[in-house]
């Protein structure tokens, strides 16, 4: 098959995962990005340096899956090696067990539950020479794609994309011509717009607030200090807060608070002052942020207005202009709290490579083959978050209401549905997994996204698991993840006072 001449633009996680997939087929890719990223001899000085205001969630926590860390020790074992040596960690399953449960019996599958652990600027900034280093790709940096050129395909009756129009740094304008064009240019693209442009059929979108925002912040361990072992969960959900600790690379660690833009009290954790006041009472956070532990180096970063969105490129079956596809955030992203988006989008790299392969010469196949493809495997993950997020932004509303969230018994003695399955999740799929290895794997696979969500759901022994332990919750002591809202917000007031 002959190489293609293919145009990315936008190079974080979707762009740099397309051009290694498309490189490894033997295709010439230039990857376009509008900022201009300084060249940096460690991910410690990318971290330093790189402001990130294209994608600004590159400077928060990120954690990367087992399917992720997998598919890149498999498909590119060089930049493995290159992810360790710039101090990438990994996160063991068996080791999680081991520290939590007495005599776990483990089975092999269990070596695939391994999470890649480093600063999302570090995978970058080792993306970013790899592609340099290891492919025929051209990077070109400070460079921002304003536009589609394109002309009309009369056969299939829609535009066909030749390429882009851009604007170099010295601010002069130029056409870019390429056999296909990848919009990997996140969450914020220009592509609607775009496509107005070339007198496409409109593209379609559905979008819903995910009813959270996000801090974090980033601490370095102290020479010496030993960061406490992790023996019980490193994130936790209050209902009204969410929360969780990211191992870094090289000594590094994050912590995450996520909370409803509704809130106004928690809208206060964007100051420093109430983020450590709250990271200071959250039993998970509490000994990592002591004094002669660890020290923060950053400020706290906020992202706001979180959305999980979908767009629709191709519609029944017929793409809005051939030549052209969205990969990654620009085409569907989610809540980030799962997770899931850079391991989304190296999936849709390599399943957008092997429909050009498949389909070289016929860009109407192509796009309907990765748009089954895509709807195969990322729709999924996504209708999963939607269902997820509805239920989290009623539960913060129980919390803030001072509801009992989790009491599903009525005084007309009938049974709530949504209260008793938040027990079950409390009350017996929770403790369940700090005892029993069974459901810990079951729920850890899909987590890691090594299982469709759904899957669960087909395993026999679970249920009765669960059950079990939720049969016994009142035998047990119940284990507090963290304060009240109101014990809390009482904290933060007298931390101001
Ligand atoms: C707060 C937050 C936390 C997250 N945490 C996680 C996590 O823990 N784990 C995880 O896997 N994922 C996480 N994600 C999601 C993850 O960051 C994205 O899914 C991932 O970066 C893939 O996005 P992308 O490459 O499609 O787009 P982006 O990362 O948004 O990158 C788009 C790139 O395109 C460039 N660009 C934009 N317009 C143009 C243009 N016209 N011309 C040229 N270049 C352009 C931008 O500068 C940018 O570099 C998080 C997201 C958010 C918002």
């Amino acid at each position: 098959m002959s190489g293609k001449n293919v145009v990315v633009v936008g190079s974080s996680a979707a762009g740099l995962f397309s051009t290694l997939a498309l490189s490894q087929s033997g295709h010439q890719v230039t990857v376009l990005e509008k900022e201009d990223l300084t060249p940096c001899d460690s991910p410690v000085e990318a971290f330093e340096s790189w402001e990130r205001r294209g994608a600004p969630q590159t400077r928060h926590s990120h954690a990367f899956l087992a399917r992720l860390h997998n598919g890149i020790k498999e498909k590119l074992p060089v930049l493995y090696d290159e992810l360790m040596a710039a101090g990438a960690e990994t996160l063991n399953f068996r080791k999680m067990v081991e520290e939590t449960q007495s005599a776990p019996e483990f089975i092999p599958e269990d070596d695939e539950l391994v999470l890649l652990a480093c600063r999302r600027i570090t995978l970058d900034w080792v993306l970013q020479k790899h592609v340099d280093q290891h492919t025929d790709a051209v990077r070109r940096t400070g460079v921002e794609v304003l536009g589609l050129i394109s002309e009309m395909d009369e056969e299939a009756g829609l535009p066909r994309v030749t390429g882009v129009q851009i604007k170099t740094g010295d601010g002069k304008t130029e056409d870019l011509h390429a056999d296909l064009v990848i919009d990997a240019s996140g969450r914020n693209s220009h592509l609607k717009h775009w496509l107005e442009a070339i007198d496409s059929e409109p593209m379609e979108q559905e979008t819903e607030s995910c009813g959270i925002f996000y801090c974090s912040r980033f601490y370095r361990v102290r020479e010496g200090a030993t960061p406490p072992p992790i023996e019980g969960p490193i994130a936790g959900d209050l209902g009204y807060l969410k929360y969780a600790i990211f191992q870094g690379d090289s000594g590094v660690f994050s912590i995450t608070l996520a909370a409803s833009p509704t809130d106004d009290s928690l809208r206060k954790m964007r100051h420093e002052e109430v983020f450590q006041t709250i990271a200071k009472h959250l039993p998970a956070t509490r000994e990592w942020m002591k004094d002669e532990i660890s020290e923060p180096i950053t400020d706290v970063y906020t992202y706001a207005n979180l959305k999980n969105t979908r767009r629709f490129f191709v519609k029944d079956g017929q793409p809005r202009a051939l030549g052209l596809f969205p990969i990654g955030d620009s085409l569907i992203h989610m809540n980030p709290i799962a997770g899931r988006g850079c391991t989304l989008s190296w999936v849709s790299a390599w399943l957008m490579a092997e429909a050009l392969d498949a389909h070289p010469g016929d860009p109407l196949a192509f796009a309907r083959e990765l748009d089954e493809g895509l709807i195969r495997e990322i729709v999924p993950w996504y209708e999963n978050m939607r269902v997820q997020d509805r239920g989290a932004q009623e539960m913060a509303q129980m919390e803030e209401s001072g509801e009992d969230a989790y009491e599903f018994q009525r005084p007309d003695g009938s049974v709530d549905p949504k209260a008793y399955m938040r027990s079950l999740l409390r009350d017996g799929v929770m403790p369940a997994m700090q005892e029993d290895i069974v459901v810990m794997r079951a729920l850890m696979r899909v987590f890691n996204m090594l299982e469709a969500p759904n899957d669960i759901l087909a395993q026999p022994d679970l249920l009765p698991r669960i059950l079990a332990v939720w049969q016994r919750r009142g035998e047990r002591k119940s284990v507090r993840m963290g304060p009240s809202r109101r014990e809390l917000i009482g904290e933060i007031e007298s931390a101001a006072a």
